[in-house]
């Protein structure tokens, strides 16, 4: 369990539970290797964490609280940089480590590649698993630059594994035009939360893992991010959609792509953490 070994000093906010049985288990993953235009998600774990603590542990939007959650921090993985096979192996092995332990991977990006591991991890536990993607890209073509494995492509990735009646995608603002086309034949894009809230009841009860790529909030809200994208939610949209899950089976989740250099104000990490509060406090035990 070399992996989970937490080498941080510091947690993210209330999550001092031991990993064994943990409702949640928060793991690092500080990769870029792939980011197209501006890296620097690699730096995101550890900001994550330390922005938590200027939040509250209480949500009063959902009356729910961190303090009735069980949470593990399992710090950051350390991560063999350059060798993109391996980062992926390592952390595929850490997902079902966070699985073996009867908890649910709550990951923090690091760039959207490191979904992929993480639902091939999922699938061995949860062979009927649906993923709800939230990002203002598709992330669905089929190559970027000759490359199949990218953040570009995670989605499509994916979906080679689930299938797309098992994709719900939403806040997509930008792709070609057969990336629309696509989402459009296989009706995975939802523009209403009508859209989502019949998607669940289709689902229902389906094990979901949710991933949102934080570059779906407005540049405005978000500005740290190497893939910025005009015309995204404002926070109060993405919480509101976000809570249409709240009665949901959801069994992990990550938020990735935050880029901490391209804010300097600090502001984005802290909107981040804020995401991540709020997808923990989508779970709830019975
Ligand atoms: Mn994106
Ligand atoms: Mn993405």
């Amino acid at each position: 369990m070399t992996l989970l070994q937490n080498t941080r000093p510091q947690h993210f906010m209330g999550a001092d539970a031991e990993l064994e049985n943990a409702d949640w288990t928060l793991v690092g993953i500080p990769y870029d290797g792939t980011c197209s235009y501006r890296p620097g998600t690699r730096f995101a774990p550890e900001m994550i964490r330390a922005a938590s603590y200027g939040l509250e542990t209480y949500s009063p939007i959902l009356d729910r609280d961190l303090e009735s959650l069980r949470i593990a921090d399992a710090g950051d993985l350390d991560l063999p940089f350059g060798n993109r096979d391996a980062v992926l192996t390592m952390i595929r092995t850490a997902a079902e480590s966070v699985l073996a332990n009867n908890s649910r991977w709550a990951g923090l990006g690091g760039e959207h590649l490191v979904t992929l591991p993480v639902t091939e991890a999922y699938l061995k536990r949860y062979p009927d698993l649906a993923v709800v993607h939230f990002d203002a890209h598709a992330d669905l073509r089929d190559d970027y630059m000759g490359e199949r494995l990218s953040h570009a492509t995670v989605l499509r990735r994916v979906v080679d594994l689930i299938g797309p009646e098992s994709l719900a995608q939403i806040g997509i603002r930008s792709g070609p035009k057969s990336e629309f086309d696509w989402m459009k034949a296989h009706k995975t894009l939802l523009t209403s939360h009508f859209d989502l809230e019949k998607r669940l009841r289709d689902w229902q009860d389906r094990p979901i893992f949710l991933t949102v790529d934080l570059d779906v909030l407005d540049p405005s809200i978000l500005p740290g991010t190497g893939t910025p994208e005009p015309g995204g939610f404002s926070f109060a949209e993405l919480q509101d959609w976000l809570s249409l899950l709240k009665h949901s089976n959801i069994v992990g989740f990550d938020a990735v792509e935050l880029s901490p250099p391209y804010d300097p104000t600090g502001v984005s990490n802290i909107v981040a953490a804020k995401v991540v509060r709020h997808c923990l406090l989508l779970y709830q035990k019975a």
